[in-house]
């Protein structure tokens, strides 16, 4: 098996040719760093080397599957190459919960650990923060997660300036949070990284194992991995020194979870025999796009400076649109799209709004519903957030480990079981009094002896629910050699409990109800996928995890579907597209308000240059002159970073009025169209 390597220049050609020893590629946007990954994959396994021993970490799920079907692809393979002889292409999170499944118990967790996303977080801290304050003075949960995460992300800096009276309740929050997480058998995303970093410094055999096993291992976006992200690549390599880091220092968009350019310096000093390779054609962007982005980057002091050049062309000019409202934007937005998409006949696939914020999506998501165009919004957490999303997920983790009390409590009265909340908090303080978990509590026939005969009936009945369905996840079915297959499992038990009637029941509008059973329907179809392990309870945890994980970048199975992509810019990083809109280009958003008491300015310039820098073939950016917030219009400015930008091949304009160089009989006929999709509406 040959892989091609023409389709790459020569840096790239000796960046994926040199199989041994560390690499570091630097490099601008779109110049071909993440080909350069996929691509040494492909190689790698073309020259023998075991797949298995190859380890490619990457930002996302997406990122990491597309990379997977790139390297596939590369090398002729079928879709259903089996798990172990394929790469392992998967996110830093995703490969600590691979290493903890396996070795965790050496930390005292039981292999089911469940994983707690924010939302799960947060329930911990009120609950925890309601032992010092009344409902009425509880203070923001949010502000607690954010300091515990920046703590153990190694900001210690934030104690320092803190006043001492937080500093005291600090300290005890972490101490009691800990506590309540692992007496729940949970870890929190920061768990994941920390506790496989305790693995290998205090396991030499772990760490061991893991560095026969993965002997090659390569890293995307490198610019953001953090101090603890790097610990642990840097001890997984530091024997083999097989590493090869890629990333671009200008999108570094993470700081504020403690990634550093630091980094790069990092890594030379650890790996002081890399080989430094630059590449700095972008293959990705016209000209006027690559001119304007490459403009306002260099507003940003510090930073290595980079010579990008395209060979695709000068392009058209770079949009940039004044519109007198959000209203009016989204509508103009999403009649261009109609436009180029019906007469045109360009795919919906091929446009991208990106936004600072994901409430930004709202008025777009309208817009395009009203237009008849497909969109998937990605990066915000609305699918995952939802009330019987988070429901199931709670059903699913209780199944796996019924002592998880944050996900129990969550569905103990679901649907209606009349356990009222004062039965729920006598059975809690039952728990905390006897040092066990809220189930373990129910369980006990002494427990139950405290309360009245119906409620104590109702309790009993609730462990017996869950245990027959516990029980039956794990019966083998003789005919069939991994007994009852989870979906099946997953939609008998909603159907038996009577929860799918309960989703429509209790909401006024039939259409909200039903269209939350098809959310929940959607999830139990999607367990019918291939899970390694073929034990059910194994294959439900992996599931779970899955769901966790993806449930943070909230990315979806049918990408490729057509449809425009509504995104933040957080999570654009790494994508591109031919048409790209940047809404909301304005003082307040972009650079967000808090950056100015964060100091983060440069980082909001990144963040600006990572979304321009996604378009191939036009770009677009609108701010508006006012904004409504709640019911008034507010003025609003445009963004000084739209004044870095270059007079040379931008094109300003007023929204709503079309452009100004209309002329040709094309650009009527397109305007014509924007204006009939408008007065439709
Ligand atoms: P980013 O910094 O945004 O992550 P990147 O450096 O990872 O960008 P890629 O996404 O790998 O860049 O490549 C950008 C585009 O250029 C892709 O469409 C890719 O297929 C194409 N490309 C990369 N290298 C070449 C090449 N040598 N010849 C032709 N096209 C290329
Ligand atoms: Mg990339």
């Amino acid at each position: 098996m040959k892989v091609p390597l023409d389709r790459l220049n020569e840096p790239q050609r000796e960046a994926v040719q040199t199989l041994q020893g560390p690499i570091l590629i630097l490099a601008g946007a779109g110049t071909g760093k993440t080909r350069v990954i996929t691509v040494r994959i492909a190689y790698m396994i073309a020259h023998g080397i075991e797949p298995a021993r190859i380890l490619g970490v990457t930002f996302t799920n997406k990122a990491a599957r597309e990379m997977l079907e790139r390297v596939q692809g590369l090398l002729q393979w079928p879709r259903s190459v089996p798990r172990r002889k394929r790469p392992l292409l998967c996110t830093f999170h995703s490969w600590c919960v691979r290493i903890l499944r396996e070795y965790g118990e050496r930390l005292g967790y039981r292999r089911d650990f469940v994983i707690y996303d924010e939302s799960d977080q947060l329930g911990v801290i009120r609950r925890l923060l309601s032992q010092y304050y009344t409902q009425e003075t509880l203070p923001k949960p949010e502000v607690f997660l954010g300091w515990l995460s920046a703590i153990r992300n190694g900001a210690d800096w934030i104690v320092d300036r803190m006043e001492k009276r937080w500093r005291s309740l600090l300290e005890d929050l972490q101490k009691k949070y800990t506590e309540a997480l692992r007496a729940c058998n949970a870890m929190d995303f920061d768990d994941l990284l920390c506790n496989t970093l305790k693995l290998f410094q205090n396991h030499p055999d772990v760490l061991d194992q893991c560095r026969q096993r993965w002997q090659h291992v390569m890293v995307d976006e490198y610019q953001d991995t953090n101090p603890l992200q790097f610990q642990l690549v840097r001890l997984l390599c530091e024997e083999h020194r097989n590493l090869c880091v890629v990333g671009d220092d200008d999108q570094s968009i993470y700081g504020w979870r403690g990634a550093a350019v630091r980094n790069i310096l990092d890594f030379e000093k650890y790996f002081p025999e890399a080989k430094v390779i630059k590449l700095e054609q972008n293959y990705r962007s016209v000209n006027s796009i690559l001119r304007a982005s490459n403009a306002l980057i260099r507003n940003n002091p510090n930073r290595r400076e980079k010579q990008l050049w395209s060979a695709r062309g000068e392009g058209q000019p770079v949009r940039v649109i004044e519109y007198k409202d959000e209203e009016a934007e989204a509508k103009a937005i999403a009649a261009k799209i109609h436009a180029a998409h019906t007469l045109d006949r360009k795919r919906l696939s091929s446009f991208a709004i990106l936004y600072r914020t994901n409430s930004q999506s709202r008025p777009l998501e309208a817009a395009l519903r009203r237009a008849g165009l497909r969109y998937r919004v990605v990066g915000g957490q609305s699918f995952f957030d939802r009330r019987e999303v988070r429901d199931f997920m709670a059903f699913l983790r209780v199944a796996l480990n019924p002592d998880d009390d944050i996900s129990l409590l969550r569905i103990v009265n679901v649907p209606p079981r009349g356990l009222s909340s004062k039965t729920i908090q006598k059975l809690m303080a039952e728990a905390t009094a006897r040092g066990c978990s809220v189930f373990q509590a129910m369980k006990s026939e002494e427990v139950r002896g405290e309360f009245l005969r119906r409620i104590a009936s109702r309790i009993e009945a609730f462990v017996a629910m869950l245990e027959h369905w516990q029980a039956a996840l794990e019966q083998r079915d003789p005919e069939k050699s991994i007994g009852m297959h989870l979906e099946e499992w997953a939609e008998r038990w909603m159907q038996e409990i009577g929860y799918f009637e309960e989703l429509v029941r209790a909401e006024k509008d039939p259409e909200t109800g039903e269209n939350r059973v098809l959310n929940v329907k959607e999830l139990i179809q999607s367990m019918d996928r291939e899970y390694g392990s073929e034990d059910p309870r194994e294959a439900l945890a992996e599931y779970v995890a899955d769901l966790s994980l993806e449930s943070e970048i909230a990315d979806e199975e049918d990408w490729e579907g057509e449809a425009v992509t509504l995104i933040t810019l957080h999570s654009a990083k790494g994508l591109e597209f031919p048409h790209v809109f940047i809404v909301g280009v304005e003082e307040g958003i972009l650079p967000h308000a808090r950056s100015k008491e964060e100091e983060t300015l440069e980082e909001e310039r990144r963040l600006l240059y990572v979304g321009m820098t996604r378009a191939m073939q036009t770009l677009e950016l609108s701010y508006c002159r006012g904004r409504r917030k709640h019911g008034r219009i507010v003025p609003a400015h445009p963004s000084r970073f739209l004044q870095e930008l270059p007079e040379e091949g931008i094109h300003h304009e007023k929204g709503g009025q079309g452009s100004q160089t209309v002329s040709s009989d094309r650009s009527r006929q397109w305007f014509e169209a924007i204006r009939g999709a408008i007065r439709t509406k």
